[in-house]
C-alpha cells in the first residue's frame, strides 16, 4: 500500500485521498496549498516501482510527453517532480470520472454523449499526433471528464514519439505487447510501425463500448485478445444494442476497420462522420459513397443545411486549415529536439494489460498466436542488437584544453599591483577528508536513468555529439535536449544570462576564439568580440549588462579580464597584471569578481583571487602551492572552486573570503566546472571518470553523485 502518503505533502499539496490505481501509477486527489488550496490530482510512482527501469522509464517518458502537449482537452499539467525518489505529476483534477466509469454506471451511453465525448477527444487525439505523439492506449479509462461535461484525454504513459529511433516497433517491448488488447489495432498487436490511425483505431473501440457497452473482442488472456485483434471481424454493435442507428454502426466498423488505410485518415474525420450519421443518419448513408465527408462541425447543429453535407471535389484528406483539424503529418521527428535517447531497452509493462472479462472467450488462435509470438521474438532480438550497438558506438572525443589544461608559452612575472594577502591556512596544509565516490558515478555505456534528476530544471552545456564541440540543453527532468549550435567550429563554455533568454559562448568560427551571443533556443547568433587573438570563457554580470571574458590579449598565454555588453558596445579591460587571467565570475551584489590566476607555464601554483570593485583591492583566496581554479560563486555568496589540493581534480567550496575551505568530492576521474544550482538544491560539475568528460549532479555535501550526461557533456550551467 502507498496510503502512507496520505496526509503527506508533495510538491507544495497536501495529499488527500487515493482515487485511482492504474497499471503503474498511483493517483491522488490533494490541495495546492499554494493557489488557495485549489484540488489537484497527483500522478506519482510508488516507491516499489522505483527500482523498476521500466516504470521509471514509463513514467518519465510520461512526463517528457505530457511538457511538449497542451491542448484544451487534454488534461493540464500544472508541476511535476520528485519526492523523496518518486517522480509525480500534479495535474488538474477532473472530478466527473473516467468515461469507463460512465460506461459501468449505465450500461451503455446515449447518442448525444458518444457525440460529445468524441468530438472533444479526436481534436486532442490529432494534435498529438500533429506534435508526433501516438497515445497507443486510448480506451473509455483514459478519457477523464469534470462537471462541466468536458472530456480530456490522458495517461500518455506508453504514447511514443512517432519518428524515434525504435518508432518501426513501437508496439514491441522485451516482453511483449505493450497497450490494451482490448482496443488495440492489428498493427500494434503485431508489432508493426504505427502512425496516427491506430489511435483512430482504437476509438473507434472506444466508440463501441459506449454504443453497446460491451468491447468487440473478448478472451482468457490478453494474448488471445490481441490475436482477434488481427483476425477476427467485430460483432456488429447492433446486434449488441438493437437501437443503434445503422448510420452510427457504419461509422463504427469504418473506424474499426483491420486495414489502416480503410480507416478515417484522422481522428477529427471520425468525430465528423458521428456527427453526421446521428444528426442526420440518411445524408450520412449518401455520403459514404464519397470519400471522407468533410464539413465543419460546427455547421452540424440542428439548422444544418442540404449543401454542408456535399464534400469539395477533393475531398479525401480531411480539410487543411480547418481548426486544429490537420491531415496526419509524416513521421518527422519535431525540429528542435535533436538528441532525446530512448533507453536501450524498453521492457514489459504487461502489467498494464488489465483485460476484463465480460463475455465467454470468442476464439483463441494457438496458431495464429504463435506466428504472432515469432514475430515478436524476432523484433525483440533487433531492439536488443540496437541497444547493444547504441552502447558500443559512442567515439571518446576529447576535451577542448578546458581551463587548467593548456600550457602556454613565455612566463611573465609581475607582481600582483595592491594585493592585501590575508593570513590563513593553506588548502594544501588542511585535512581534508577526500569524499569516497558515492557509488553513483556509473561506468562508460550505462544510459543514464535520470534518478534523482527530477525537478532540477535544464541545464547549457557543450559536448562532441559527432565531429566537433556543439553547446546542448537538456531538460533534466523531462530528458528532452536541444542542440542550440551546429557550427562546424568549437562552440564551448556556454554561459546563461541571468534572465534565462541567452547563452554567451566561445567559438572559434574565424580561427581564434571570439565571444559570441544566441537565444537560448540557439537562434540570433551574434559575434561580440573580433581579434587575432583567443577571447574566451564569458561569464554575465547578475544585472545581465556585461559579459565578462578573458583575452589572451598579448598572444602569449598571459590572459586580462575583459567585459563587452551583449550588443558588442561598451568593450573594456577590467583587470590585467601580466598573469594568465580567467573564468571571471562577478557575485550577486556586483562588488566581487573572482577569477583564476597564474603563472601561464605553471598551472601547478595557479590560485583564486578576488577582485573588490569598489576599492580595486585584489587578494588571494586559495594561498597554497596547489593548483586552484574554476571558481563560481554560490547563492548563498560562497565560492565553489575546483583544487588539485586532494591529488587530481576536485570540487571543493570555501567562504567568500577564502575561510572554511574543504573539499566536497573528490572522484577517481578529474573533476571540473562546478556550479549551484540557484536554489541551492545540488552542484552540477563534470568528471572524466569514464574517459570523457560528463556531468553529474551532487546534493550539497557531496553526497548521492548521480549521472546526468553519459554521452558526453561538459561545463554545464543551469538554467532554471
Ligand atoms: P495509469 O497510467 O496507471 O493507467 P492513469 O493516468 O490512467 O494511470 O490514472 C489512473 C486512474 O486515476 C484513472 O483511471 C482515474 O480514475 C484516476 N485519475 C487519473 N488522473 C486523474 C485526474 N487528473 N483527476 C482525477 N482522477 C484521475
Ligand atoms: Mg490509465
Amino acid at each position: 500500500m502507498t496510503d502512507e502518503l496520505l496526509g503527506k505533502q508533495i510538491g507544495g499539496c497536501e495529499i488527500v485521498e487515493l482515487v485511482g490505481r492504474g497499471g503503474m501509477a498511483v493517483v491522488y486527489r490533494a490541495h495546492q496549498i499554494s493557489m488557495n488550496r485549489r484540488p489537484v490530482a497527483i500522478k506519482i510512482l510508488p516507491r516499489q516501482m522505483l527500482n523498476d527501469e521500466t516504470y521509471m522509464q514509463r513514467f518519465l517518458r510520461e512526463v517528457h510527453i505530457l511538457a511538449q502537449l497542451e491542448h484544451r482537452n487534454i488534461v493540464p499539467v500544472h508541476d511535476y517532480g520528485e519526492f523523496e525518489g518518486q517522480p509525480f505529476i500534479v495535474m488538474r483534477y477532473m472530478d466527473g470520472g473516467s468515461v469507463d466509469d460512465l460506461i459501468r454506471r449505465s450500461g451503455r451511453l446515449t447518442l448525444a454523449q458518444m457525440r460529445d465525448f468524441v468530438t472533444q477527444i479526436a481534436p486532442a487525439l490529432d494534435y498529438a499526433h500533429l506534435k508526433n505523439v501516438l497515445h497507443r492506449d486510448l480506451k473509455p479509462s483514459n478519457i477523464l471528464l469534470d462537471d462541466d461535461g468536458g472530456a480530456y484525454l490522458t495517461d500518455f504513459g506508453i504514447a511514443r514519439l512517432m519518428g524515434d529511433a525504435y518508432s518501426g516497433m513501437g508496439a514491441v517491448t522485451t516482453h511483449g505487447v505493450i497497450g490494451t488488447p482490448s482496443y488495440m489495432s492489428p498493427e500494434q498487436a503485431q508489432g508493426k510501425p504505427l502512425d496516427g490511425r491506430s489511435d483512430v483505431y482504437a476509438l473507434g473501440v472506444t466508440l463501441f463500448e459506449m454504443a453497446t457497452g460491451a468491447r468487440p473482442f473478448e478472451g482468457d488472456t490478453p494474448y488471445s485478445i490481441a490475436v482477434l485483434q488481427v483476425t477476427a471481424p467485430p460483432p456488429p454493435p447492433r446486434s449488441l444494442n438493437s437501437a443503434l442507428p445503422p448510420s452510427v454502426e457504419r461509422v463504427i466498423l469504418k473506424a474499426m476497420s483491420k486495414r489502416a488505410d480503410d480507416r478515417y485518415p484522422t481522428a477529427a474525420a471520425l468525430a465528423e462522420a458521428l456527427t453526421l450519421a446521428i444528426t442526420h443518419p440518411e445524408a450520412a448513408a449518401l455520403s459514404e459513397t464519397q470519400p471522407s465527408p468533410a464539413i465543419n462541425l460546427m455547421d452540424t447543429q440542428p439548422g444544418l443545411r442540404r449543401s454542408d453535407l456535399l464534400p469539395p471535389s477533393n475531398a479525401g484528406p480531411p480539410p487543411a486549415g480547418a481548426g486544429e483539424r490537420q491531415p496526419t503529418p509524416p513521421q518527422t521527428p519535431p525540429p528542435v529536439v535533436t538528441g532525446y535517447v530512448p533507453p536501450p531497452s524498453y521492457p514489459a509493462a504487461m502489467s498494464a494489460v488489465r483485460p476484463r472479462k465480460r463475455r465467454g472467450s470468442l476464439l483463441t488462435s494457438a496458431l495464429i498466436g504463435a506466428v504472432i509470438g515469432c514475430a515478436l521474438l524476432t523484433l525483440v532480438a533487433a531492439l536488443a542488437a540496437l541497444a547493444i550497438t547504441a552502447l558500443t558506438t559512442e567515439s571518446p572525443t576529447a576535451a577542448p584544453s578546458p581551463e587548467g589544461t593548456d600550457t602556454a608559452v613565455q612566463p611573465t612575472m609581475t607582481p600582483l599591483p595592491s594585493a592585501s594577502v590575508p593570513t590563513r591556512t593553506p588548502l594544501g596544509a588542511l585535512t581534508l577528508e577526500p569524499t569516497e565516490i558515492d557509488g553513483g558515478v556509473e561506468p562508460i555505456g550505462v544510459r543514464p536513468t535520470a534518478t534523482g534528476l527530477i525537478g532540477y530544471g535544464s541545464v547549457v552545456f557543450f559536448a562532441d555529439r559527432g565531429g566537433n564541440f556543439d553547446l546542448y540543453r537538456l531538460d533534466l527532468t523531462t530528458r528532452l535536449e536541444t542542440r542550440l549550435t551546429s557550427d562546424a567550429a568549437s562552440d564551448i563554455y556556454g554561459a546563461v544570462s541571468p534572465d534565462g533568454g541567452r547563452v554567451a559562448f566561445q567559438s572559434d568560427r574565424d580561427g581564434d576564439f571570439d565571444i559570441y551571443v544566441m537565444d537560448i533556443d540557439g537562434a540570433g547568433v551574434t559575434r561580440l568580440t573580433d581579434n587575432t587573438v583567443n577571447d574566451r570563457i564569458p561569464a554575465w554580470t547578475p544585472d545581465g549588462e556585461h559579459i565578462l571574458f578573458s583575452s589572451d590579449t598579448r598572444g602569449d598565454g598571459t590572459h586580462d579580464l575583459m567585459q563587452v555588453r551583449p550588443d558588442a558596445g561598451d568593450l573594456q579591460l577590467i583587470y590585467s597584471d601580466g598573469e594568465r587571467n580567467s573564468h571571471a565570475r562577478a557575485s550577486d551584489d556586483g562588488r566581487y569578481i573572482i577569477f583564476t590566476s597564474g603563472r601561464p607555464d605553471d598551472a601547478a601554483t595557479w590560485d583564486i583571487k578576488r577582485l573588490d570593485v569598489t576599492t580595486n583591492e585584489v587578494i588571494t583566496l586559495t594561498q597554497n602551492n596547489v593548483k586552484d581554479w574554476s571558481a563560481s560563486f554560490t547563492p548563498e555568496g560562497d565560492i565553489l572552486y575546483m583544487t588539485d589540493g586532494a591529488g587530481y581534480g576536485a570540487v571543493a567550496r570555501m567562504e567568500i573570503d577564502g575561510g572554511n575551505a574543504r573539499i566536497l568530492y573528490d572522484g577517481a576521474g578529474y573533476e571540473w566546472s562546478a556550479q549551484e544550482h540557484p536554489q541551492g538544491t545540488g552542484i552540477l560539475f563534470n568528471s572524466d571518470i569514464s574517459g570523457r568528460d560528463e556531468l553529474f549532479l551532487m546534493d550539497l555535501d557531496g553526497t548521492n553523485v548521480r549521472p546526468v550526461t553519459t554521452d558526453g557533456g561538459a561545463y554545464g550551467w543551469w538554467l532554471s
